[in-house]
């Protein structure tokens, strides 16, 4: 890390593409701007030095070469640095992380409840707790290879996480939008086969099954029904999946 008590010697030019502006200060979004250090602070420091998290950075080429997050920065660099790009990712042993998983698997901070229940609804494999700390969201995404969505810079900017994402919607169905494009869910949706409650697998039931679980207007309403396998609970296409789904579409048909 640049040493903030030392001259700052040397300088060199750093520019951020795309959705990486986000984390920058209005002044130096979409330009080139001067980034001052000294001895030889690595490109993921440098970057995250910036405020962007590693996590959001797919390529950085230095001088027009790709190069590592272990790079170590020279005097009169010139620093390009690019998000993930959908359907173009760099082919180069410099690739900053690997693939994510496919399907994608999440884990999710103690803010983004919503967001979970509308990836289960989708049918993503998501873990979220309202007692998850930091520690135990790093390890697990780890050991389960998780994609961490946040809105906490700090659990980002982990070296050792390879896959993350910081949410910039606040409002739930905003953010469902935000994921799906960002990570191009809609190639792995699969509605009604997770539980929105406990991440378990559904399976369909027969009505005659569960009739007497069900109220009124819902059985007269509805004939497909879903159960649970781990908490039992029921699931049909009522009127929030509807209206998630028909939000969805309409941005499916913007891509
Ligand atoms: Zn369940």
């Amino acid at each position: 890390m640049p040493d903030s008590h030392a001259p700052h010697l040397h300088s060199c030019q750093f520019r951020f593409y795309g959705g990486l502006n986000d984390f920058l200060p209005a002044e130096k979004r979409y330009q080139a701007s001067a980034f001052r250090f000294s001895g030889t602070p690595g490109l993921r420091d440098s970057i995250q030095a910036q405020r962007v998290p590693h996590v959001e950075v797919a390529l950085v080429l230095v001088n027009g070469q790709p190069q590592s997050a272990e790079y170590q920065l020279q005097p009169e660099d010139q620093i390009a640095v690019y998000p993930r790009f959908q359907h173009l990712q760099p082919e180069s042993s410099k690739q900053w992380h690997p693939p994510p998983p496919e399907p994608p698997r999440f884990i999710l901070d103690v803010h983004l409840g919503k967001l979970c229940r509308h990836l289960r609804m989708l049918g993503f494999d998501t873990r979220w707790g309202n007692d998850y700390e930091d520690p135990f969201i790093i390890d697990t995404a780890l050991a389960e290879q998780r994609i961490v969505l946040t809105r906490d810079l700090g659990i980002l900017k982990q070296a050792r996480l390879p896959w993350g994402y910081f949410v910039r919607a606040i409002e739930p169905t905003r953010q469902i939008t935000e994921i799906t494009d960002y990570f191009t869910l809609a190639d792995f949706w699969q509605p009604l086969t997770r539980c929105i409650n406990c991440n378990g697998m559904l399976a369909r039931v027969s009505k005659d099954d569960i009739l007497e679980q069900l109220p009124p207007g819902t059985r007269r309403s509805y004939d497909n029904f879903y159960q649970c396998h781990d908490c039992r609970q029921l699931f049909w296409r009522g009127a929030h999946y509807i209206g998630l789904m028909a939000k969805l579409s309409g941005l499916q048909e913007k891509l």
